[in-house]
């Protein structure tokens, strides 16, 4: 095919190929000491019940430091970790930081929150997983219910029957799940009603043209009816206007997370917005206070 395309082309082909097998093997490289290094941190992106306006909860997103490349997104460096299996460790500190991270929000006193955090694929088959997250709640002492999961349709797919078993096992422990980028995937609607899951994400690529899209809206109508039928939350990811969130609001979404309200941020950023957010209900719950 590439002779068809003519040298040029070829070459250009050849060129790109190169060129991302090389950014692959620099990255990979650093991904393998990066661990140890301390180059990870996590981001934590708010929640918000679209009917109350709080934040019930927050995501835990993975940056990396490098320290030639500056940060790398984990839409560039998740893959190759996945390959190379890097991810079970990566994976591990992800779970350890974020269930501690929550835990230090409610030992200072903070409104409880739930943490999500996203599992991916080879993560999830590996053959310890519901010990590894036992292990990560144990360590930080963190109860059970505050910690979610993100798996996506496609990873349970990979293996249902065996998927159902461990996501029993984990809801089992007491944690939840959640299916993250709905409608990107390809489960079917009877393999769904056997997930033990209590929320559905609906994909940002159906919330991007929201406003004017009548296929994405009615495809967001669907998702959310389909979660209501099967009683989940349906949340929406990717929220960047103000149309988006009304548009979801009124078609009876639950939550939303996005841009709009907030972008991923520091752990600090998040116990002052639960800070915030506890001082205005209580200056709501007692109205005379004002008055003094
Ligand atoms: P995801 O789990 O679907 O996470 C949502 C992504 O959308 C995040 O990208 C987030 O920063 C971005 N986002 C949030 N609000 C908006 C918005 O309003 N507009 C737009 N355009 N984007 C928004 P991020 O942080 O780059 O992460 C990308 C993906 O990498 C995640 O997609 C997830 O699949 C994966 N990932 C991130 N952290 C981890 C991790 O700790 N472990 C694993 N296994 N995967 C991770
Ligand atoms: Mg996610
Ligand atoms: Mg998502
Ligand atoms: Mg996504």
């Amino acid at each position: 095919r590439a002779k068809e395309m003519g040298n040029n082309n070829f070459q250009f082909y050849a060129r790109e190929m190169n060129a991302s097998v090389e950014e692959k093997l620099v990255l990979l490289e650093g991904l393998r000491g990066a661990l140890d290094e301390g180059q990870f941190h996590l981001l934590y992106q708010p929640k918000v019940d679209l009917r109350s306006g709080l934040i019930f909860g927050v995501e835990a997103l993975i940056r990396w430091e490098h320290p030639e490349h500056g940060v790398v997104s984990p839409l560039r460096f998740i893959g190759l970790a996945e390959e190379s299996g890097l991810i079970v460790a990566i994976g591990d500190w992800v779970l350890h930081t974020a269930c501690r991270q929550n835990k230090a929000w409610q030992d200072a006193g903070l409104a409880p929150i739930t943490m999500s955090v996203n599992v991916s694929p080879r993560q999830f088959e590996e053959k310890r997983l519901v010990e590894r997250v036992a292990a990560a709640l144990r360590e930080s002492a963190l109860a059970p219910g505050a910690l979610e999961l993100e798996v996506t349709e496609s990873l349970i797919m990979r293996d249902l029957a065996q998927s159902v078993g461990k996501m029993r096992e984990l809801e089992a422990m007491g944690l939840s799940l959640s299916i993250d980028d709905f409608g990107t995937g390809y489960s079917s609607l009877s393999a769904l009603k056997s997930f033990p899951i209590s929320s559905l994400k609906i994909d940002k690529s159906f919330v991007r043209e929201l406003a004017d899209n009548t296929d994405d809206q009615a495809i967001a109508m669907a998702v959310i009816s389909l979660g209501h039928k099967l009683n989940l939350r349906v949340i929406a990811e990717g929220v960047e206007t103000e149309q988006q969130c009304t548009f979801l609001r009124d078609n009876d979404c639950d939550e939303m997370q996005g841009y709009l309200f907030s972008r991923p941020v520091p752990a600090a950023q998040i116990a002052a917005l639960l800070a915030e957010q506890a001082r205005m209900q209580a200056g709501c719950a007692h109205p005379g206070r004002s008055l003094h």
